[in-house]
Parts: structure tokens; C-alpha cells; sequence
């Protein structure tokens, strides 16, 4: 789960990670007020009116604007709010239809008063899967593109591993803040800065922290100016607060709907939609779709109990994409009776009454050849299939009707 950049900084925040000050408004009224409260709070004269969605590149896209008074307050906090705000990073790019922005964030200007005494860095933590541990990887290019500077310039980005039973180390902290080539005060802000960001990392389990820029002031001051927070969904049962956090406009809508429903769904860009018990099998499907010709629309993993009101509730959610030429729906009877799911399959193509795209179903295990029956004798148009290879070229034969 992903947080907006206030509510990322609202975290590090409570683990003592210094951040830039700002307080989140909805409304030019409420901006106004805020930009208000934080001249009073933090003595900033200016501040920075930032879009709060979940993608980053903002700045680029029109989605950072620096304010010096009221009136340019009032007047990008009014053009930033319900703009459409497209970056590298929205959906479909620069080119895409952007994303809608709800919430700003009014905040202090850290790189003031001198400007070209601050300096940008580059800080993020996530795990590292190959070597089993945190690895956070900095680099003295911040504030830009760190993709950019990690293809043209590799050497300008450091790693640094962390294993997990020792934790992170004094000498890690300080070789971070040497390889930025940090001294005196700002040398000891940045070691402290890490190991607060470290520890805020662990004990939000959070998969990912991204601090870009982290600024060095002009009086030496360690600050995280942007924050990009992921957290395990699966950790988040610990952590009712981030939870709560949760911001489902930010989210896609079908996949929010189907996670009500307890459905693991994913949507992507094909045209063939999965439905599958088990993650792996739905790997598996995945592959086979692609090697026989076709392009899987989504991930869709419907769990252990595939009766009919679920297996209707992840057609419908399948049915929502109209990319969908062709369902395969791939379900392994062990637990769940191949019969039951059959006849799931059957009553929801029969409630829902308006499918027309063509159905393959692969079921295999317990009954599978009384569900195959099921499946051949319904009168619809629903192909069975035993083997998934079987399965498969039906799919790719469909797909040639299509
Ligand atoms: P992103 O574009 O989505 O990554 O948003 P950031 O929060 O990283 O902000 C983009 C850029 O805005 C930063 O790299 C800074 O150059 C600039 N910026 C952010 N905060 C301030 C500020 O307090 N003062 C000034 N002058 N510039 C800022
Ligand atoms: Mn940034």
C-alpha cells in the first residue's frame, strides 16, 4: 500500500526523521490557512504547494509550485487542486489523461534563505530479494531522475546492505554519509538521519522508503524534502494507524472492488481474463496464455473456496475490462470439488445472462470428469478442457475467431 507524500512524512516524522514542515489542504480556503499557520509555526516566509497523488515526477508535470505571498498562494493552490496532473509516472505517461488531484500540501521552503547553498541527495531503503537483506542506496544526484542517474552515471550510485539480524551499524552510517562527502555537522545529521530512517523502515515494515531529495540546507541541516512510502499490505493488520492511511481514489477502482470481495486481483494489459485458484497455478496460466499466442488481462487469484457466488463476483470483475476477448478459467480441485466449481461457473454464466465473450474451462482434480459433463451438457458457451495445454489452444483458437 502506498502512502501520499504527507502521510509518508507524517511517519518518518514519529520516528524522528527530520522532514519538511507542511500541513495538507483540500480547499484554496483551507491552503490559505495553512500557509497561514506555518508562517506562524515554522517562521517560513515562502512555501511550496505540492499535489499530493501516488505517482512521483510531479515537480515536472506542474505539480510543485513555489509561493512567496498570499496572492500566488491562493492562485496556484486554486490551478493545482482538481488538475489533471500527468508525469512520467501517472497512468499511461505524460501522454495519459493524468491523475485527478484532491489534496495539497502547503509547505515550508527548506532552501531558504540561501538557495544555492542547499544541496540535493538521493536516499531510499527497500529489500533487496537476491541478497536477503535492506539494501538502501543513496547518491549524491537528488532532486532529479534517479533512473537517469543510475543508467548514465552508475558509479554515482552507492548500495549498502544491511543484514537483517544485526541491523544497521555505525559504520555503515557514517561510510553513507562519507560516500556523500558530508563533514562536521552535516556529516553527524546525515548518520543520524539514516538511522532514524532505518528504524522507521523496519518498524513500519514498510518495501519501500524513497527520499529524493533528501537536503542538506544552507545551515547544514539533513531534511527529507519528498517522501515515497510503500508498505507490506500483508504487515498492515500491525499497524491499524497506516491502514487507515489507506487512500482507495488513488487506487484502481476494480482492483479496490475486488479486494473487498477478498479476491487477490491484479488488472493488466491483455486480452485473455484468468480466473485461478492459487498463485502459482495462476503463474503457471499466465505463461501458458502467453506462450500460446494470447496476452493475460489480469492476475486473479480466487482462493481456496471457488463457489458460484465468488466464481459470479470475479466474472463480473473480469467482464468490467472490455480488452477481455476470451476467459480461462483454471481452477485445481483439491480442496474445492471440480463438480462444485463447475456448477459455479454454470449458475453465474446463467445469472449474469449477458456474457459473450467465449469461456475455456480447465478443471482438474477431484471430479474433474463429472465437471467436465457439467460443463459440456449447460448448453453454453463454455469450452471444457482437462489438460492446460488443451486449455491453452482453445484459447488461441478463440482468440482467432475473435
Ligand atoms: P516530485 O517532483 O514529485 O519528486 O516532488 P518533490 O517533492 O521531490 O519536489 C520537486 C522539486 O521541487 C524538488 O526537487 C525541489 O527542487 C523543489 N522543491 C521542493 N521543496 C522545495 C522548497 O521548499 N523550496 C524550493 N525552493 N524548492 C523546493
Ligand atoms: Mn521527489
Amino acid at each position: 500500500m502506498n502512502l501520499h507524500e504527507y502521510q509518508g512524512k507524517e511517519l518518518l516524522k514519529s520516528f524522528g526523521v527530520p522532514i519538511q514542515e507542511g500541513i495538507v489542504a483540500t480547499t484554496v480556503e483551507e491552503a490559505v490557512a495553512a500557509f497561514t499557520k506555518l508562517q506562524a509555526d515554522t517562521g517560513t516566509e515562502a512555501a511550496v504547494v505540492k499535489a499530493q497523488i501516488h505517482a512521483g515526477g510531479r515537480g515536472k508535470g506542474g505539480g510543485v509550485k513555489l509561493v512567496k505571498n498570499i496572492d500566488e498562494l491562493k492562485e496556484n493552490a486554486g490551478n493545482i487542486l482538481g488538475m489533471m496532473l500527468k508525469t512520467p509516472q501517472t497512468p499511461g505517461g505524460v501522454d495519459g489523461p493524468g491523475k485527478l488531484v484532491r489534496k495539497i500540501l502547503i509547505a515550508q521552503d527548506v532552501y531558504a534563505p540561501d538557495f544555492d547553498a542547499c544541496k540535493e541527495y538521493y536516499v531510499s531503503i527497500l529489500m533487496d530479494r537476491e541478497s536477503k537483506r535492506n539494501v538502501i542506496i543513496y547518491s549524491t544526484e537528488g532532486g532529479m531522475d534517479i533512473e537517469a542517474v543510475a543508467e548514465e552515471t552508475p558509479h554515482l550510485v552507492h548500495k549498502e546492505f544491511v543484514d537483517p539480524t544485526l541491523g544497521l551499524q555505525g559504520f555503515q552510517m557514517r561510510k553513507i554519509a562519507f560516500n556523500l562527502g558530508l563533514s562536521g555537522v552535516a556529516f553527524k545529521g546525515m548518520t543520524k538521519f539514516i538511522n532514524s530512517l532505518y528504524t522507521a523502515f523496519v518498524k513500519s515494515d514498510a518495501s519501500l522508503f524513497e527520499i529524493n531529495p533528501c537536503l542538506k540546507t544552507g545551515d547544514d541541516r539533513i531534511i527529507a524534502v519528498d517522501s515515497k512510502v510503500s508498505i507490506d499490505d500483508n504487515a498492515l493488520f500491525r499497524h491499524p494507524d497506516l491502514a487507515a492511511m489507506r487512500d482507495t481514489d488513488e487506487e484502481d477502482p476494480v482492483e479496490v472492488e475486488a479486494q473487498s470481495f477478498g479476491l487477490n486481483f491484479v488488472n493488466l494489459d491483455g486480452n485473455v481474463g484468468c480466473m485461478v485458484n492459487g498463485a502459482g497455478l495462476a503463474m503457471a496460466t499466465m505463461d501458458i496464455i502467453k506462450l500460446s499466442g494470447g496476452e493475460p488481462a489480469n492476475f486473479l487469484d480466487v482462493g481456496g473456496t471457488a463457489d458460484a457466488e465468488r466464481v459470479e463476483k470475479a466474472f463480473r470483475i473480469i467482464l468490467r475490462d472490455p480488452k477481455v476477448k476470451a476467459i480461462l478459467i483454471n481452477i485445481f480441485g483439491g480442496i474445492v470439488r471440480c463438480d462444485r466449481v463447475a456448477q459455479g461457473v454454470v449458475d453465474a454464466y446463467k445469472n449474469m445472462g449477458n456474457i459473450t465473450v467465449p469461456i475455456i474451462v480447465r478443471l482438474q482434480g477431484t471430479n474433474a470428469d463429472i465437471a467436465k459433463v457439467i460443463i459440456d451438457e449447460s448448453g453454453l458457451e463454455v469450452h471444457s478442457a482437462i489438460l492446460l495445454q488443451e486449455a491453452a489452444d482453445l484459447v488461441a483458437d478463440v482468440l482467432k475467431k475473435a
